[in-house]
């Protein structure tokens, strides 16, 4: 044996003793024989533009994402094993400030490179492929923002002419690469290796991204695809082929035009190993460990390594192959896979950075950095209204009502075209900042006028994702009498009673815009704040209509609402996870941001579609922050009165029921 080889192992055993400082060999690396060969595949996913370690939206630095931390990982990694591959699995345009600067405000002129790519250059990637986000600017924007790629970028099933089958598409861009690369074995001797690299997006493109796409590309399923082109690579030469499959691992059956279609598609022959993403998630990772043809543990799909490295840069999915060569065959004799993480859990909420910047991927954003900055701390668009939260318990609210309205006009969009088209659609929304526990600031509160991308963080606090759901007249009902359990049970007659119910928070309070009601407060509620039902026969929603007319029961509705609640979160009747009917990719964030620069202005003053039935010689008392004084006067349908000061620091106001 070799001389390198004896160092090699050295050096592996000091480090696997000692620090982690010490830069140490892969096993794989250390150990590999003559034809032997270690190739180690690195993969990020679903950066979604974040290259700095910064929360746009927050206006403030963030040790949770960024490229440039992921490639502190990348570096070290390099320095860990004789051959290795650096690949993107897409989701790279779209997610942040920094991809609307460049996709709404600077654009992509002739020679202009994105900075995501920009980065990505800086780095060396050999290869990326798109994800579903690549096409929320439109085509044009994404191949533009290719053109600027130093490395190839491949997908195989979104395609422009559709042939008879796959292998006779016309695609959109290269379905798949088979680069020449050199290896070194184990002996120091280099070999000609042909990597073959195929990429898949969704084709749930076609619905979420319809208004660009329709009628120019059309999307292909995954495994169908695959199984057509991967003997084609086989043919050509390929040794290995890895899948950079920008889809989910989800059910182990094949479903026509799946979207998570990672398991499955591990089962295409020929296929050596996976690069996963879509979902935002770890692997491996215990999240998978009940999945049906996943060794969650191991990092296997169907016996074969994958990998996937979570989302915003947070992680660097790694996949380690130990090759061997027989004649003209390469084999995958061993391999490993791993998800290295660029922080790690402190005590509470906070995250201590395990790596720290790389300061040349820093620097190749830099200016676009700034620019950013600049972009969000400036106006967007405008507000005809003052968007707060300082009544949002208590009346029809604005700071909701532009949630609202962002998530019905994104919805009716995604309806089109679907069984569920021409369905009524009711947005049920909630406010997040509305005191409470968060004390007397902690209010949304953007004057009339200019909004900034930074104030849209204020109005939807969560990065949650959009749901629609199909529920029942009777589920909107119930759906706003759990809402309704805000509020004490209040005696007729009576004179200053409390009126919120302290362990009730806001964020479970959703109003239900596109139908009208009230909310009577001497009744008791029908649900507790947990959602257990504890008064079946209650009624607080009272005068609940449509369009006019009292609500069917049995009619059909279709609800824009986010993850978190068609989930399950908070028990709301209607939305426990089996009345999804739409899953969108986007951020109600971004939706937001996408409607309020669509409209320009928007005019988000509140309709008053709900609020408290009157009850004769009775009055509440009502807490909120001392800066609603400003507003007070400008709050139509409620008889309200300043009284005092609350507890805390908050303002007490009295609501007349008379
Ligand atoms: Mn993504
Ligand atoms: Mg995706």
């Amino acid at each position: 044996m070799s001389q390198k080889i004896q160092i090699n192992r050295r050096n592996f055993l000091a480090g696997s003793a000692a620090t982690a400082a010490l830069v140490t060999l892969h096993p794989y690396s250390a150990n590999a024989m003559k034809n032997q060969m270690h190739l180690r595949i690195m993969e990020t996913t679903d950066l979604h533009v974040h290259v700095f370690p910064y929360d746009y939206y927050g206006d403030r630095p963030s040790d949770t994402v960024g490229l440039a931390r992921t490639a502190s990982i990348i570096n070290d990694i390099r320095s860990e094993s004789t051959n290795s591959l650096l690949v993107d699995n897409g989701d790279f345009l779209q997610g942040n400030p920094m991809g609307d600067y460049i996709a709404y405000e600077r654009g992509m002129k002739e020679g202009d490179v994105h900075p995501v790519i920009q980065a990505m250059n800086a780095l060396g990637f050999d290869a990326s492929t798109l994800g579903n986000h690549e096409f929320n600017y439109g085509l044009d924007f994404l191949m533009k923002s290719l053109m600027g790629a130093d490395f190839p970028v491949v997908s195989a099933n979104v395609v422009k002419d559709m042939g008879a089958n796959p292998r006779e598409d016309k695609t959109l861009i290269k379905p798949y690469v088979i680069m020449d690369k050199k290896i070194t074995d184990g002996s120091g001797e280099e070999h000609d290796i042909k990597i073959g690299l195929i990429g898949f997006v969704p084709p749930q493109i076609m619905n979420w991204d319809r208004r660009h796409l329709e009628g120019k590309v059309n999307a292909r399923d995954i495994i169908e695809t695959a199984e057509a082109y991967v003997p084609e690579m086989k043919e050509q030469g390929a040794d290995i082929i890895i899948a950079l499959s920008h889809s989910g691992i989800g059910s182990a059956d094949r479903t026509d035009g799946m979207e998570n279609a990672s398991v499955p598609l591990a089962q295409v022959s020929g296929i050596d190993a996976l690069m996963t993403g879509h979902s935002h998630l770890v692997f491996p990772g215990e999240k998978f460990k009940d999945f049906a043809g996943v060794d969650a543990e191991k990092g296997t799909i169907h016996g074969k390594p994958a990998a996937m490295g979570g989302f915003w840069g947070s992680h660097l999915g790694v996949i380690d192959l130990m090759l061997e060569k027989s004649g003209n065959e390469w084999k995958v004799i061993t391999s490993s896979s791993e998800a290295r993480p660029i922080y790690k859990s402190g005590e509470g909420r906070k995250k201590i950075p395990t790596v720290e910047s790389d300061p040349k991927v820093l620097a190749s954003v830099q200016k676009e950095h700034d620019e950013t900055l600049a972009y969000v701390r400036r106006s967007v668009g405008k507000t005809d209204a003052p968007l707060h939260s300082y009544f949002a318990l208590v009346a029809d609210d604005p700071s909701v009502q532009i949630v609202s309205q962002a998530q019905t006009w994104y919805i009716q969009e995604m309806m089109q075209g679907t069984e569920w088209e021409g369905l009524p659609i009711l947005s049920a929304a909630a406010p997040f900042k509305a005191g409470g526990r968060g004390g007397p600031e902690y209010y949304t509160d953007v004057a009339k006028g200019d909004v900034a991308i930074k104030n849209v963080s204020d109005l939807y606090l969560y990065p949650n994702t959009v749901r629609a759901v199909e529920i029942t007249g009777a589920q909107v009902k119930d759906w706003l009498e759990r809402s309704a359990g805000m509020f004490n049970q209040v005696e007729a007659g009576k004179a200053d009673q409390v009126l919120l119910n302290p362990s009730f928070p806001s964020y479970n309070f959703d109003v239900m815009d596109g139908v009208t009601y009230q909310v009577d407060i001497t009744q008791p509620s029908k649900y507790d704040p947990k959602g257990e039902l504890i008064n079946p026969d209650a009624n607080r929603i009272v005068d609940l209509k449509y369009n006019g007319q009292p609500v069917d029961p049995e009619a059909r509705f279709v609800i824009a609402t986010n993850n978190y609640r068609a989930s399950g979160g908070g028990k709301f009747p209607g939305a426990l996870g089996d009345t999804i009917i739409f899953e969108g990719p986007d951020t109600n964030r971004d939706v937001i941001v996408r409607y309020i620069v669509d409209r320009g202005t928007i005019n988000p003053s509140a309709d008053n579609n709900w609020s408290f039935k009157q009850i004769p010689g009775t009055s509440v008392l009502f807490d909120t922050g001392p800066a609603a004084d400003a507003h007070v006067s400008n709050l139509k349908g409620v008889n309200i009165e300043a009284a005092g000061d609350g507890p805390e620091g908050f303002a007490r106001y009295r609501i007349s029921l008379d």
